[in-house]
């Protein structure tokens, strides 16, 4: 049995559903402690907890130690089951990070699967419904899957209420290769709005007008979330792939702070002309490593991608190179 130290590196979440992901991907079982103890309130949260429900019942596993605050974890896998699932956080937690532990195991389970998750979809710290359908799953379906993913209703911290569905027709991963961007096909921003004055929108635009000069803008007022949120994102779509920065509003940060910040995450990501950006790079690992190959080139590695690396280097015996090219770009290798 494997032992995963939930103190490595990066210390969080991704350590336990990194580690949930490729057990039920290789069957192999482990023991993981210490879980979150980088964190200021260690332990299983809501959203850890619903990753190791959904993976249990998507692997048929057992797990012993699965309850809220519960800082050691053991999971012993046994076959994946494809199907239709629904899993709710029953708080804003992260749909996104939920589908992290459960996807890889049904991009390559025996049959298809329709998965609905319940919680937040737009939430700080973790990938955006917008990043998963434009980014991650873009990507995924042309290393074999066929994935879809629909936004039935947007989830904001703290109300949470969002609702998501995956729709998955499995197939092995084959490799990719991301070294480089292509020619920038287009750049998008969008300011989303739910229960708040389509003002703050139209503020964030207009930052992103002026500091980026992007004409394709658009503000997008949402009628039926359960709470107040505000996001804005930037696509910049090339062509070999999207990449999506976020930027969150936040009480008592003001709409042109929200838009700076975003505009600044884009700003570098173009003038590093690295096609992986940092978000991406972390994610990435885990089909790169299903497919047994492939090679990227990113952003300076963020602890979360070093991290993961050391995670899933335990599950399968891979190379993973890191090297730096210049000071604003790495190459990424995986390699059997
Ligand atoms: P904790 O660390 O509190 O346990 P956690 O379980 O929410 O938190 P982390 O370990 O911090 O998770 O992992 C967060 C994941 O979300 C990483 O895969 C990271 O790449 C991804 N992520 C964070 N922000 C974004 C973003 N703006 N766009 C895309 N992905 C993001």
């Amino acid at each position: 049995m494997l032992s995963i130290n939930g103190m490595l590196g990066e210390g969080g979440g991704q350590i336990l559903r990194t580690s949930l992901a490729l057990s039920l991907v290789t069957g192999n079982p482990f023991i993981i402690k210490e879980i979150r103890a980088g964190r200021k309130k260690p332990g299983l949260m809501r959203q850890h907890l619903t990753c190791v429900n959904a993976a249990v019942k998507v692997g048929n596993a057992k797990a012993e130690g699965a309850n809220i605050g519960s800082q050691s974890l053991k999971f012993e896998p046994r076959a994946i089951t494809p199907g239709k699932y629904n899993f709710a956080i029953g708080t804003a937690g992260s749909c996104t990070l939920v589908l992290q532990a459960i996807l890889p195991a049904l991009l390559v389970a025996d049959g298809p699967s329709e998965v609905i998750l319940e919680g937040g979809t737009h939430n700080p710290f973790a990938p955006p419904f917008d990043f998963l359908d434009q980014t991650f799953l873009r990507l995924i379906n042309e290393m074999g899957p066929t994935v879809s993913a629909s936004l039935i209703r947007p989830g904001f911290y703290p109300a949470g209420g969002g609702k998501i569905k995956v729709e998955i027709t499995p197939s092995p991963l084959g490799e990719i290769d991301l070294t480089q961007r292509g020619e920038i096909l287009n750049k998008t921003a969008k300011a989303f709005v739910a229960n708040l004055p389509e003002n703050i929108a139209a503020r964030e635009i207009k930052i992103v007008k002026k500091l980026l000069g992007w004409e394709d803008c658009e503000i997008v007022n949402i009628p039926y979330s359960h709470g107040p949120g505000n996001v804005l994102t930037l696509s910049v779509e090339s062509e070999n792939l999207t990449e999506v920065f976020t930027g969150f509003g936040v009480k008592g940060v003001t709409a042109e702070k929200v838009a700076k910040r975003c505009v600044g995450q884009v700003k570098s990501y173009l003038a590093a002309d690295a096609p992986v950006g940092k978000h991406l790079a972390d994610q990435l690992l885990i089909p790169l490593a299903m497919a047994g190959g492939g090679t990227f080139i990113t952003q300076p590695p963020s602890r979360h991608t070093m991290t993961n690396i050391e995670v899933v280097k335990q599950f399968l015996d891979l190379n993973i190179n890191c090297a730096e090219i210049d000071e604003r770009r790495w190459q990424i290798s995986v390699e059997k």
